[in-house]
């Protein structure tokens, strides 16, 4: 069946939110990022592109390329909150829609056209998010996913651009090799080894041939950059909180037992946090005593899913609540009060190395996650049996990969 999909993306959505809530910044070079020293850039208003300026680089060598740019420390709470309301609109809008990033959506209106005509309708939509929350978006219109998101590129700043059936190879060809979303620095590297810098090179070539110069990517690659991708639109559901438990064998007094337990409880779910692309601000820990007594205790905390801050916490927690005059036949951690949000953005004043081991550790979950008895490698879960996480996938159905690999303004 010929499918229609929509991609929406907010340009450059932090920076927006910031102007939106102070307009003196408009028209000048916004940073919005880590302040302290080791700090990274997390968005980047266009003012600043022109210096060589990128999300991710350290905020120090954004500062020496654009000396002139506002740098703001950006709140994951406020973002979330203007997600939120555009999320609100789109899903009453659209029949079905995926929440694919903090500021990224895509909708499947297939079979629409034979009583809509899609095209104005996602203009009166894109209208619409402008007109209510006040932050410029773009859309791109195709058959599908892959296709439509590059057309988003195109179409930015605050513009929309669909590529009629058919086109989509056409529309691919001229770009350079890392406008496709699976290519990274590394690919793109690669490839211009090879004197492969733009699409077209990709189309012409066959498909075996990129098979045998880069595997299985070789083969997903050739698809995308002719324009094929049959990837479905993932439901988006929300989810307020995440939760384990685990009652002891035989009720229990070994403090180091239950502190390693709720320890490990804490670190599965913030990785499950990270994997859904969620943050929490409530992490609450429970206690039931042998006589079934149960205790339980929490804190507000500012929107996280990093491990160093809501573990000590967690632990901090229990020692407050914990009553060692008696057994405790079960112990539980609660993460709530979940909002959409990359995690980066509240890692602001972590170094770039701090990201960079979070993204390479969930990686190596992602991909080794288990052993033999389906525990994940990489966890204090492991020798004490918490159930898998890394074997579940994404525990937030319709939300997003950790980190999205390409993203756009
Ligand atoms: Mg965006």
């Amino acid at each position: 069946m010929d499918r229609t999909i929509l991609h929406f993306d907010l340009d450059t959505f932090f920076v927006s939110v910031e102007r939106k809530n102070n307009p003196l910044l408009n028209g000048k070079p916004v940073l919005v990022g880590g302040v302290g020293d080791r700090g990274v850039v997390a968005a980047c208003s266009y003012e600043t592109r022109g210096y060589g300026v990128h999300s991710g680089m350290p905020m120090k060598m954004a500062r020496n390329l654009c000396p002139e740019a506002v740098v703001i420390r950006g709140e994951a709470g406020v973002y979330s909150k203007e997600s939120k309301n555009v999320t609100e609109i789109i899903r009453e809008s659209v029949p079905v829609f995926e929440k694919a990033s903090i500021d990224e959506f895509y909708a499947d209106l297939s079979g629409m056209d034979k009583f809509f005509n899609c095209q104005l309708m996602a203009s009166e939509l894109r209208q619409r998010i402008k007109r209510e929350t006040g932050l410029p978006i773009s859309y791109g219109l195709s058959v599908n996913k892959l296709v439509s998101k590059v057309a988003t590129g195109e179409a930015k700043p605050d513009n929309e651009k669909r590529i009629i059936q058919g086109e989509e190879k056409a529309f691919l060809a001229p770009m350079p090799v890392q406008k496709i979303p699976m290519v990274g620095d590394k690919t793109s590297q690669l490839l211009y080894n090879l004197g492969i810098k733009y699409v077209k090179t990709i189309q012409d070539m066959p498909m075996e041939m990129m098979g045998k110069v880069l595997g299985k990517n070789g083969i997903v690659l050739w698809n995308k950059a002719n324009g094929r991708d049959d990837s479905p639109i993932i439901p988006f559901h929300e989810r307020k909180s995440i939760s384990n438990e685990r009652t002891f064998g035989k009720d229990t007094g070994d403090v180091h037992r239950m502190r390693e337990m709720i320890r490990a409880m804490a670190e599965n779910l913030a990785y499950q946090l990270r994997t859904g692309n969620k943050l929490t601000s409530c992490i609450s820990v429970k206690i039931r005593y042998s006589d079934f007594n149960t205790f339980s205790r929490q804190l507000k905390i500012p929107y996280t899913s990093a491990d160093h801050i809501l573990i000590p916490q967690v632990e901090r927690l229990f020692d407050q609540l914990y009553n060692r005059r008696m057994m405790v036949r079960l112990v539980g951690v609660n993460f709530s009060d979940l909002v959409t949000g990359n995690y980066q953005i509240n890692l602001f004043d972590d170094s770039e190395e701090r990201l960079n081991l979070y993204q390479a550790m969930d990686y190596i979950r992602n991909r080794y996650g288990t052993d033999k008895r389906g525990n994940s490698i990489l966890s204090w879960g492991t020798t004490l049996g918490i159930p898998n996480i890394a074997s579940m996938g994404n525990p937030f159905n319709g939300e997003p990969p950790i980190i999205p690999a390409h993203r756009n303004a």
